[in-house]
C-alpha cells in the first residue's frame, strides 16, 4: 500500500545511514523524540496501580481530540480493527445502512459491512469528491429507513475531508446512527464527536496521534450503547462492553498493547502542551503550504478544492512519469518517502502525509526534493 514496501531487501546504503528519513505518507507517520522515548519503557503488570493511572491519563487525553464526555475505549488493532468493531457492536444481521463513500477506505469499509451481512446501500462517489449533505438528504429519504450510515471523515487515498458537521443534522432527523471513520483525521483535522451527534468514531494511533501501529481508539456515544445491548451480530474479541466494565476497573479485558499506551500518553502531553486548536492550526498550514507548492510545480492536486484535506494531498502524476523510479530517487538521493496512489490510482497518482509530527520544513524538504527529481524526470520522458 506505502512506498516502503518496494523497497528492495537490502534498503540503500545512503538511505540506510539517514537516521531521519523525511516519511511523508499518511501513516505510520513519524515519532517525535519524547514518544520514542517512552516506547522504549520497561512494561508493568496490566492489573496493577501503575497501569490504571496510565489508562486513566490517555482515556482523559484521548477525550478531549475527541470532543466527547462519553466513553472513549481502546482495542489493540490496525484502524480497520476499530471499523470491524464499530459494526459489530452495533447493528444486527440484515440491519439496513447507508455506507458513503469518496474512495478506498470508505469502499473497504462497505464490504466489512457486507461482510457482517447487513443490507448495504452502497453510495459511491467519485474518488476526488466529497459527499454532499443535500443528496445524502435525498438518499435517506428515498433509500431509506436506515439503522446507521457510514461514512468516512478524511478520506486517504484521495486527500478529500467529508463534510461530516453538515451531514450531521440529516442522520439525526433521519433517526439513524452516525458512524465516522476518523481514522486519519482525528487529532488534526476539527471532529466535535458529541457537538455532532456522531455516535462512534474510530481513529488509529499511526496517523496523527504520532504513536507507532497497532491500536484502535473509538469513542461511544449513550445512543451507540443502546444499539449495543439490542444488536445481535456476533462479538467477542471486540465486545464494545467487557471493554468498558473493564476500563471502569482501570484494566481492559486482554493484554492491552501497553508500549503504544505509554506512546500515546507521550503524544497526548505533547499535544496539551501544544494546545490542540495549535495543532489543528499546524495542519491547516502546513497542508495550505503543501498544496501551494505542489502547485508551484505544475503538478495538479486531485480531490476537489473545496474539500482539501489537511492531513493528506493527493497529486496526479505528469503523464510519462516513471513513478517507480522517482520514488526511488526521492527515497535514496533525498531521504523523502512519498506514498503511492491507492488501488485504480496506484498508477497515475501518488500522495503526500502531512499529519502528526509534522513541520513546515518537513514539507519544504519534500517539495524541493519533489522539484529536482520530477523537473528531470519530466525532461527526460519528453
Ligand atoms: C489508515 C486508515 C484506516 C485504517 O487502516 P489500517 O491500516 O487498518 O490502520 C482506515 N480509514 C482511513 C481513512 C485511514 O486513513
Amino acid at each position: 500500500m506505502v512506498a516502503t514496501l518496494e523497497r528492495p531487501a537490502a534498503a540503500p546504503k545512503r538511505a540506510q545511514q539517514r537516521r531521519d528519513v523525511n516519511l511523508r505518507i499518511p501513516g505510520p507517520t513519524t515519532l517525535p523524540p519524547a514518544v520514542r522515548k517512552a516506547v522504549a519503557e520497561q512494561m508493568i503488570n496490566h492489573r496493577g496501580p501503575e497501569f490504571a493511572a496510565l489508562l486513566g491519563e490517555i482515556t482523559q487525553g484521548t477525550q478531549r481530540v475527541f470532543a466527547t464526555s462519553h466513553d472513549v475505549l481502546f482495542f489493540p488493532a490496525s484502524g480497520t480493527g476499530g471499523l470491524e468493531a464499530a459494526i459489530v457492536n452495533q447493528f444486527s444481521p440484515g440491519d439496513r445502512v447507508l455506507s458513503i463513500t469518496v474512495g478506498s477506505f470508505g469502499e473497504r469499509w462497505c464490504e466489512i459491512a457486507r461482510a457482517f451481512g447487513l443490507d448495504v446501500d452502497h453510495m459511491q462517489l467519485e474518488w476526488g469528491s466529497a459527499a454532499d449533505p443535500a443528496a445524502v438528504a435525498a438518499r435517506l429519504e428515498a433509500n431509506g429507513p436506515f439503522r446507521g450510515v457510514l461514512i468516512t471523515h478524511n478520506e486517504t487515498s484521495t486527500g478529500v475531508t467529508n463534510p461530516v458537521d453538515r451531514i450531521a443534522s440529516t442522520v439525526r432527523r433521519h433517526g439513524a446512527l452516525y458512524l465516522v471513520d476518523a481514522v486519519s483525521s482525528m487529532g488534526a483535522i476539527p471532529l466535535q464527536t458529541d457537538a455532532w451527534n456522531v455516535d462512534v468514531a474510530i481513529t488509529g494511533s499511526q496517523k496523527a496521534w504520532m504513536c507507532p501501529p497497532g491500536m484502535t481508539m473509538l469513542s461511544v456515544s449513550p445512543r451507540a450503547w443502546e444499539a449495543h445491548a439490542c444488536a445481535t451480530l456476533p462479538r467477542s474479541y471486540f465486545d464494545f462492553g467487557a471493554a468498558r466494565d473493564y476500563q471502569r476497573r482501570g484494566q481492559t479485558p486482554y493484554t492491552p498493547a501497553v508500549g503504544i499506551m505509554y506512546a500515546l500518553r507521550a503524544a497526548l502531553r505533547l499535544i496539551n502542551k501544544e494546545g490542540l486548536e495549535k495543532v489543528f492550526r499546524r495542519h491547516h498550514l502546513v497542508a495550505e503550504r503543501a498544496r501551494k507548492g505542489l502547485r508551484a510545480l505544475g503538478l495538479e492536486l486531485a480531490a476537489d478544492c473545496r474539500h482539501f484535506s489537511d492531513t493528506v494531498t493527493s497529486v496526479k502524476a505528469p503523464p510519462g512519469t516513471d513513478l517507480k523510479a522517482a520514488f526511488a530517487r526521492l527515497r535514496d538521493e533525498h531521504g523523502v518517502v512519498l506514498a503511492t496512489g491507492q488501488e485504480r490510482w496506484r498508477d497515475t497518482h501518488f500522495r503526500i502525509g502531512h499529519l502528526g509530527h509534522v513541520r513546515r520544513a518537513d514539507v519544504d524538504h519534500a517539495l524541493d526534493a519533489l522539484g529536482a527529481i520530477l523537473g528531470r524526470a519530466t525532461t527526460t520522458s519528453s
